[in-house]
């Protein structure tokens, strides 16, 4: 059986080297197993039939009995099209081929009897069949069903012919040909407790279903398991990971986080950043190395929890580090600890790449020698050269910038290894948190600290801009200042999309000099020039910084209450979201203007509207999750998803993935190591080389 699955495509009847290495190059369809777990994405009823009387063309796909009753070849150059005349008895319809189709009138002659299956459309009032698919009702399929599963395919698939059906005729061979039936992968006492249909009947019937019953079986069966499996090595590797990794245990709290809290905090904590204060110091008491996510909106607080963590650490006679992603984050997070640290005796140290040499040496020996005790800086950290005496805390920021494999070098730098705590302003929905992160456990700071007034968001078009510009001179008269975001550089003929170049000119000329100065920052320049270009901004030097999505993370200038972000309907969800939390970060009224054509996308629509609507990070993430599917979530492409789903949907299977969870968390719970005689199949199963085995042990 695993030869027969493991077999090169092209070995399958049917198929041969050509539409091989189509469906190779197209799909990533290398093997028959390949093949056999490209599932289709809805069916049709082959059971029922179209009168071509009742056929009209807002009708999704249909099928449809009758004869050709003659073929035309019209038009010429590129709209040459042959044309067959079809009748079914209650009236008449075109069936159109634009390509290839000389082989057609062979293949299927006139008065034959036929199946035709396609989307009606219009065309000159008539109803048109496009490139429909035909078949034989006398030659039947190897193996048949009275539902019809519909697969995706590409344009060059269908220029070749390898349309949904024959795909699905491909399928039919498959199965046709196994020689014996799937190999089960969950053990019959799970099977029975969540009454999951056996591997084998869901392989079958996700490709071939009698009813909708059948099918809707055999896609939970396979979604759950494909969900169980990656949430199961998940919490293997976790729990393999405590075993091994004992964390150092942080007993007190001292001097260090009790003078600061009682004497030097200038407001109250919220309630979520108590809460949250609460699980971490669980975390760092237990024993075991804390790897926490803490995910809040930008502006509710994480720095200041992360500084009291440090505290911590330090009341525990440990050092303790920060990492950020960029130098000017590194820097604001130096000035705001260090303003916070005023008046008590904590060393903190600045490390970043722009440090000289000579200014790096003592900052080294102070890490050594444990005098430096709160170390912030970027990637700067990870370098060989940094060592430190007692490293007991390291803190992320905006993780998704950083790699699994560079928190893993970090950890390398204790002998213990460091309690981890991850910040992220992304939110990520539950669902994907539990996939992505599933083995961090996560907090969530859910309120912004009081007194901070909703950013109002507007939608405006182009035509409107000069008011846009008149609103921006009425604020930066009062003293405010505002970004401009323009989507990345990129000229292009066919796009009528305003480059940041063309945007500066025209900003300049709007806001002309003395009476205004504008800034600029894109991915273009050198960092030194981005750096100065940012400078000037922040001591508000500049009104206005005109910048590409560069300005993303983590910036602060409360002055800044404006935030204009143009042709926003090229933007993200989540992008935007970020972008738009630059602003709202002082005491005065904020504002968000999302400028487009009149010309939007439904979805860059749905975008936009979800922007105006809501200024809650969650459910703008779940939005974004539920449009684009969780491999384009922005930041995950930098961590990159260590797994593939073949069937399950993280936007939409969110109760499936949960039962996954609990399902893999009470096994482990019973037995965490899957040595029960129950669990072999477990163990059996990910030796057999999932593909979605993610290696964590290895990691740590
Ligand atoms: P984040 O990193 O989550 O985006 P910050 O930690 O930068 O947010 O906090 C944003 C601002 O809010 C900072 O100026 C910080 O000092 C302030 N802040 C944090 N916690 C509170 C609080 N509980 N009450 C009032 N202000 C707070
Ligand atoms: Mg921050």
């Amino acid at each position: 059986m695993q030869q027969y699955l493991l077999q090169d495509i092209q070995f399958l009847e049917g198929v041969g080297p050509k539409r091989a290495d189509l469906l190779k190059q197209e799909l990533n369809i290398n093997t028959v197993e390949d093949l056999i777990t490209y599932y289709p994405y809805r069916y049709v009823d082959r059971s029922r039939f179209h009168k071509i009387s009742e056929v009209t063309s807002d009708m999704p796909h249909i099928q449809i009995r009758g004869q050709i009753t003659g073929y035309a070849s019209i038009g010429k150059g590129k709209g040459k099209r042959l044309v067959a005349d079809f009748a079914d008895g209650t009236g008449h319809l075109q069936l159109v081929w634009f390509r290839g189709a000389k082989w057609i009138p062979e293949s299927y002659p006139i008065q034959k009897e036929l199946i035709v299956f396609g989307k009606p459309t219009v065309y000159n009032r008539k109803i048109n069949l496009v490139h429909p698919e035909m078949e034989d009702p006398a030659k039947k399929h190897a193996v048949s069903s009275k539902l019809q599963a519909i697969y995706s395919t590409t344009e060059k698939l269908k220029d070749h012919y390898l349309t949904s059906k024959a795909i699905s005729k491909l399928l039919a061979n498959l199965i046709k040909g196994l020689p014996a039936k799937f190999e089960e992968s969950l053990p019959a006492w799970l099977l029975e407790k969540l009454n999951l249909v056996n591997l084998d009947g869901a392989m079958r019937q996700i490709h071939f279903p009698d009813t909708s019953a059948q099918y809707n079986k055999a896609e939970l069966r396979l979604k759950f398991e494909e969900l169980f499996y990656i949430q199961l090595n998940i919490l293997q590797g976790k729990t393999e990971r405590n075993k091994r990794f004992s964390g150092n245990v942080f007993e007190t709290v001292g001097d260090n986080f009790n003078t600061f809290y009682k004497d030097h905090l200038p407001f109250e904590l919220t309630a979520a950043q108590k809460r949250v204060m609460k699980e971490i110091r669980k975390d760092m008491g237990s024993g075991r190395q804390m790897n926490r996510l803490l995910q809040g909106d930008v502006g509710s607080g994480k720095t200041l929890v992360a500084l009291m963590s440090m505290l911590i650490a330090m009341d525990n006679g440990f050092q303790a580090c920060i990492m950020a992603p960029t130098e000017i984050l590194a820097q604001q997070h130096f000035n705001s600890i260090g303003r916070f640290m005023e008046g008590m005796d904590v060393q903190v140290m600045l490390l970043t790449g722009s440090i000289k040499k000579a200014d790096r040496e003592p900052i080294h020996q102070g890490l050594l020698d444990g005098s430096v005790q709160i170390l912030i800086g970027t990637h700067a950290l990870i370098e060989d050269v940094v060592q430190f005496n007692n490293l007991g805390l390291v803190v992320i920021d905006e993780q998704h910038r950083f790699g699994v494999a560079q928190r893993a070098r970090l950890w390398k730098k204790a002998d213990v290894l460091p309690h981890v705590l991850v910040m992220t302003a992304t939110p990520i929905p539950r669902t994907l948190a539990m996939t992505l992160y599933g083995d961090l456990d996560v907090s969530v700071i859910d309120e912004l600290p009081p007194g901070r007034k909703p950013i109002i968001t507007r939608h405006s078009y182009d035509s409107k801009r000069l008011q846009v510009f008149g609103f921006l001179k009425k604020q930066i008269a009062t003293g405010r200042q505002a970004y401009i975001v323009y989507p990345l550089i990129q000229e292009s003929e066919f796009m009528d999309y305003k480059d940041l170049e063309d945007g500066y000119e025209s900003i300049s000329r709007a806001f002309p000099p003395p009476e205004y100065a504008v800034s600029v920052v894109h991915g273009k320049m050198k960092p030194e020039e981005k750096e100065i270009s940012m400078k000037h901004f922040v001591a508000g030097r500049t009104h206005i910084m005109v910048a590409t999505t560069v300005i993303e993370v983590g910036v602060d200038v409360p002055n800044s209450t404006i935030m204009i972000i143009e042709s926003a309907e090229r933007f993200g969800l989540s992008q935007m979201h970020q972008l738009r939390g630059r602003v709202g970060r002082g005491t005065d009224q904020s504002y968000c203007i999302l400028m487009t054509g009149y010309k939007i996308s439904e979805e860059g629509r749905k975008r936009i509207d979800t922007m105006v609507r809501t200024n809650d990070g969650f459910e703008i993430a779940e939005v974004d999750l539920k449009l684009r599917g969780p491999g384009d979530i922005e930041g995950t492409q930098q961590s990159g998803v260590p797994f593939n789903l073949k069937i399950a949907h993280l936007g939409k299977d969110g109760q499936i993935l949960q039962l996954a969870r609990d399902t893999a968390e009470n096994i482990i719970a019973e037995d965490p190591d899957l040595r029960l005689e129950k669990n072999y199949i477990f163990t059996k199963h990910i030796k057999k080389g999932n593909p979605n085995r993610i290696s964590w042990g290895s990691i740590s």
